[in-house]
């Protein structure tokens, strides 16, 4: 059973399973013989939780945006058209991307648990696992957004994506106005993590 099966022994047990007992039981030893540097492996997460991970994501956006030919192929086939630009991988091998409009936005949610796009969002933050926002994603996601400084109007439609094992989202916000004269590396800036789980719009 992999990681991200949604079985009983899914990801997000209370104890500690085997290996993670036993990975910290070795990084214990190792920092008390100074042989491993904590802070080194905190700053490995934190360059891929708030850097690595949603510029991809970012990158892929300001591509669609720019490029409509691309914005097909990422829409038709996300997974292939991410991986032109070279992301990828576990957590990310089945991707599907989904497209706001006037009329519709897109949430993402993991009901189960919190499956995610590492490859292009990095790792989830800690709110996406909650219960509440799992729970309440699905059940009152307009009241949820507009909690989540997203207000949206009663004629636009929310579409919530829940993620699996098998399938993970991303949403293709729109590109705001007033960015006509923007380079695509510029647009990639102003793209953010929370636009691309649909939690917020740009
Ligand atoms: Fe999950």
């Amino acid at each position: 059973m992999s990681e991200h099966d949604h079985g009983d022994r899914g990801h997000h047990p209370e104890p500690l399973a085997p290996v993670e007992a036993r990975v910290a039981a070795i990084e214990t030893v190792l920092t008390a013989k100074g042989m491993f540097d904590p802070g080194t492996l905190d700053s490995i997460v934190e360059n891929f939780e708030h850097n690595l991970g949603p510029l991809n994501g970012a990158k892929v956006v300001a591509r669609a945006w720019v490029d409509d030919e691309y914005r097909d192929r990422l829409l038709t086939d996300a997974t292939a058209a991410i991986a032109e630009l070279g992301f990828g991988g576990p957590e990310g091998d089945h991707m599907v991307v989904v497209a706001n409009t006037p009329d519709v936005h897109n949430l993402v949610v993991c009901t189960l648990c919190s499956c995610y796009p590492w490859p292009t969002l990095g790792l989830p933050p800690a709110w996406y696992k909650e219960p509440a926002y799992r729970s309440r994603a699905v059940r009152e996601p307009r009241a949820l957004l507009a909690e989540m400084g997203t207000d949206l109007s009663d004629d636009v439609e929310i579409r919530v994506w829940d993620s699996s094992a098998e399938v993970r989202y991303l949403v293709l916000p729109e590109r705001p106005a007033g960015t006509d004269g923007l380079s695509q590396d510029e647009l990639v800036g102003i793209v953010t993590r929370d636009a691309m789980i649909g939690v917020a719009r740009l």
